[in-house]
């Protein structure tokens, strides 16, 4: 490897295509004595991503960032097909974030031939998103393992903005004893309280002001635990006042238990109020902590 070649010595950002690619890539920073933070995403990269880049380079991990649209995560009556696309803003933003290496696979690189595995988290995917997205986890699981086994990175940054799937992910790196430390970083937020979201594009500007109210009922919920109150109640109060706000469907709006993600009436411990709901074309989901 010639040193303009060598992505250790550039300061770009280096794209690669392929796990061959991504393992010789990864191995070069490692000779060179360096740390691997990876980043996985979907793309259509926002300032909630950013975070996460930045997330590893201030613990002086060389950051790598995945984009793939994972078709496996998707039910046959979401949105894979419309989830937005823009690859090469996405290596602006990544480039001007600081990020070392982009790993934009084709579905073949990532599934090439038939696959039999999959991995499966049980019990913490009983509730909240999991019912509702049947394969969801399953998905995400599988990907995220084959993403780690890719990279083989020192951490792996994920938001909590998707609370329930950093959790999965927790658990899964836990109990197959993976050789990653996972980092759950802070949902990253519009002025007016909206977790920034790819989907967030989705919305007209009447539903993007309606969808302002899912974080201030959030808070609502989370002061009213907080201070002793039923939880039940004080959710059923919130999906009230968002129906009533111009939302169109509330999926769940709840209180858990931060790690079991097990359904609360009192807040006594570590928790989060947790929520999924629908306005137009658009779901959107969302937590804080209780
Ligand atoms: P996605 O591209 O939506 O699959 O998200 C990729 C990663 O970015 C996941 O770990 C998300 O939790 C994280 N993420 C998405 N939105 C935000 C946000 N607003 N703040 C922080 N992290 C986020």
């Amino acid at each position: 490897m010639n040193s303009s070649t060598d992505p250790t010595r550039e300061q770009d950002l280096a794209v690669v295509r392929t796990v061959a690619d991504l393992r010789r890539t990864v191995a070069a920073f490692r000779k060179a004595g360096r740390t691997i933070g990876l980043v996985p995403t979907m793309g259509a990269l926002h300032e909630g991503h950013v975070s996460l880049v930045k997330g590893a380079l201030d613990r002086g991990d060389v950051p790598a960032t995945s984009i793939f649209v994972n078709p496996t995560q998707f039910g046959p009556n979401e949105d894979f097909a419309a989830y937005p696309r823009d690859e090469q803003g996405d290596f602006d933003k990544l480039r001007a974030a600081g990020c070392r290496i982009v790993f934009a696979p084709s579905k073949d690189e990532m599934y090439p031939g038939q696959q039999l595995t999959t991995v499966t988290v049980a019990g913490i995917t009983d509730g909240l998103c999991g019912p509702l997205r049947p394969g969801h986890f399953e998905g995400v699981a599988t990907v995220v393992s084959k993403l780690l086994l890719m990279a083989m990175p020192d951490r792996a940054f994920f938001g909590e903005k998707d609370y329930q799937q950093l959790q999965v992910i927790k658990r899964m790196v836990r109990d197959l004893s993976m050789p990653f430390e996972i980092v759950g970083m802070p949902t990253v937020r519009e002025a007016d309280g909206l977790a920034m979201s790819s989907r967030n594009r989705y919305m007209n500007p009447t539903e993007r002001a309606i969808a302002a109210g899912l974080y201030r009922e959030l808070n609502a919920v989370a002061k009213a635990a907080r201070g002793g109150a039923s939880c039940t109640a004080a959710a059923a109060e919130a999906a009230k006042a968002l129906l009533a706000g111009g939302f169109d469907k509330i999926e769940y709006l709840t209180v858990v238990d931060a790690e079991s993600l097990a359904p609360l009436e009192k807040v006594s411990g570590p928790a989060r109020v947790i929520a999924a709901a629908r306005l137009g074309r658009t779901r959107l989901i969302d937590n804080i902590a209780a």
